[in-house]
Formats: structure tokens, sequence, C-alpha cells
């Protein structure tokens, strides 16, 4: 029998979406071993738990502090290893996001126990095996995890938020007591709020195509017109100062795993590919035809996107009706 311990994301007291995709993966590694879920929740007083038993949750554990709102590196870890060693867990699962890149290692080093990062598949059969992309993903590695328990951080947007409705019990519990050396003040939002590219289910990227950084309205625009859009870009973008590293997709950049990926103006660099490949669907609109980005991509328009974007967002705006 296997328990998992989902460890849960919020900001500023709001559950975020990759909370539940994690539920969803815990739910159904439990179910495939006869296990049970428990969601670990960190956050402030007013943290509203509701939701969890929707996606599978047998018990909430929240974790309340008034400095808990944001992420402390160091009472987090040491809530997520003192109930890790309170219970029988086979797994402690959480979401890839810089959160959880943080966290996870820290986790694992002190239970001195295996630590498996950026996941895209687990299953079980008498023991966990999971699944990433490895050589930029040109491959997927699958690996067997018998030591007992493990970490492992779940790539965002992969894993589709499921209902398993349960009626969970919700335990309060007092922060552990640790020696706290760095502390996080403030997370500073960009001055115009944009999505995070590594959280957005849809993601519109611009390259070195649009040949300077004014022209990066095309992009925006062609984001706004489809909704709760991201805007990302690829590294030659980044370097020349056009966009923050913050957007950036790809190898040094970040991993992207949208239902939606539109590459605008970018050649498709195995360095760019390793970042977004795993999305759902791939749009590519480049004027030349032979560039990689077309071998991944689902659908590609080849032409200049000066005139296509431009076209695109205004289709896009009429079907939606503004
Ligand atoms: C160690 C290392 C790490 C790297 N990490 C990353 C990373 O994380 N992310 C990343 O993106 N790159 C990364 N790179 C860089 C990568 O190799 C490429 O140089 C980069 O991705 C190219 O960016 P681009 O596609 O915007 O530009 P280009 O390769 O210059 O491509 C521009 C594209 O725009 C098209 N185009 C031009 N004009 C038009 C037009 N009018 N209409 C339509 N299409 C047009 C061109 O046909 C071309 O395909 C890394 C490189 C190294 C060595």
């Amino acid at each position: 029998m296997a328990n998992v311990l989902a460890v849960l994301e919020q900001r500023a007291g709001a559950l975020k979406q990759v909370s539940q995709e994690v539920l969803t993966a815990a739910r159904s590694l439990a179910d495939a071993s006869g296990g049970s879920v428990d969601a670990l929740v960190l956050g402030p007083a007013a943290i509203d738990v509701s939701e969890l038993g929707t996606h599978g949750a047998d018990r909430v554990i929240v974790v309340e502090g008034d400095d808990l709102s944001l992420y402390q590196p160091e009472i987090y870890a040491a809530a997520v290893v003192g109930q890790t060693q309170s219970g029988d867990y086979v797994a402690v699962m959480m979401s890839a996001t810089a959160m959880g890149k943080d966290l996870g290692p820290r986790v694992a080093a002190r239970l001195d126990c295996p630590l498996a990062v950026d996941v895209t598949g687990v299953e079980w059969s008498d023991g966990i095996t999971i699944s990433r992309p490895v050589y930029s993903g040109k491959a997927i590695c699958r690996i067997s995890i018998t030591p007992s328990p493990c970490v492992i951080s779940l790539r965002p947007n992969v894993f589709t938020p499921r209902e398993n409705p349960r009626d969970p019990s919700t335990e309060k519990v007092a922060p552990p007591k640790v020696e706290v050396r760095a502390r996080t003040l403030e997370i500073k939002e960009p001055e115009k709020a944009h999505l995070d590219v590594a959280e957005a289910s849809v993601i519109v990227s611009g390259g070195r195509g649009l040949k300077e950084a004014e022209n990066f309205t095309l992009v925006e625009d062609l984001a706004e017109a489809l909704g709760n859009a991201a805007v990302g870009a690829s590294r030659a973008v980044v370097d020349a100062g056009w966009r923050s590293h913050a957007d950036q997709v790809g190898q040094t950049g970040k991993t992207v795993s949208p239902q939606l990926y539109i590459a605008i103006g970018i050649s498709g660099a195995i360095q760019h590919l390793a970042g977004m490949r795993t999305s759902k669907v791939i749009v590519a609109i480049n004027k030349d035809r032979d560039a990689p980005i077309f071998k991944i991509a689902d659908y590609g328009i080849v032409g200049d996107l000066f005139e296509i974007v431009p076209r695109l967002t205004q289709e896009i705006k009429n079907l939606r009706g503004a």
C-alpha cells in the first residue's frame, strides 16, 4: 500500500492550478497501489482548502503562519520533512515550479532519499516508475525507484486535473520551529502583470524574426486576443535585450508544456525545442519552410509574420466577438 504526500502551492492564500495537478497525479498513484493521499498546504491563516477533496485528497494538513504566505525555504522544507517522517509515505509529490525546484532537493537531501525532477509520467507496479524527457527532450527516460520514500517534482501543465471527490478531514498544524537564516520578504510582480510562461496553458512566443523589440506588440496583441495567454521568447531576443529572461523558453530558460504553443519567427534550434517540445499543440509561423520548428509543429504557416500575425489576431478577435 502506497500512501502519497501531495505538497500543494498557494500564492497570497489562493491555491494555484498546479496544486490540482499534483493532487491528480498523487491520487492516480495512490489508487493504483491501494494507498491514500494526504495534502499538505503551507500558507496564511485564511487559506481556503475546501476544494481539495474534489481532486482526491483523503486528508488535508494545513500549516498556518502569517509569514508562510510567501515561500520560506527553511520552514517549508522542515514542515515537509517532519510530515514525511511522521507518516508512511512512498512518495512526496510537488510541482516543478520555481518553488518545487528549490524545495524538492532540500527535502530529498534531508530525508536522504531519491529525487526525480521535472517528471512527466508516474506509474505503479510493485513500485514507482517515473518518466522524464532527457537529451533536450529527444528521448524519454523511464526510471524505477525502489527506496521509499522518494521525492518527485511534476512538470507543470502535464497532469490534467481530474475530479475524484472525497470527503477529507482537515487538520491545522503549527509551523515547525527552525532557525531561519534566509527569509523571503517580498515577491515583486512585473510592472505590467503578465502570466508566467511556466504555468500558462497558452503561450505565444516570439523570436529574432520579429526584427526589433517594438514589433513584439504583434505577439502581445495575439496573446491578448487569445485571452489568458503568456508571452514567451527565444534566447536570441532575450540576449538582445528585447524581453526579460523570465520569458525565455528553452534549455537555459523555462521548460513549458502548454495546451497551445505558438512560435512566431523562431527557427526551432534544439535548445529552444528542449523547453517546449512537450506542448500539446504547436503552431509555427516562419517564412523559411525548412525551419526546424516545422519538424515538431502540428500546424505550420509558411509566410511573412508581419502579414500573418495581424490577420490571425483580427480573426481571433472576430471569433471571440471582441
Ligand atoms: C548552451 C546554449 C543554450 C541555449 N539556450 C537557449 C534557450 O534556452 N532558448 C532558446 O530559444 N535558445 C537557446 N539557445 C540559442 C539557440 O541555439 C538559438 O540561437 C536561438 O534559439 C535562436 O533564436 P531565434 O529562433 O529567435 O532566432 P533565429 O535562429 O535567428 O531564427 C529566426 C527565425 O525567424 C524567421 N523569420 C525571419 N523573418 C521572418 C518573417 N518576416 N516572417 C516569418 N519568419 C521570419 C527565420 O526564418 C528564422 O527561422 C542556446 C544556445 C546555446 C549554445
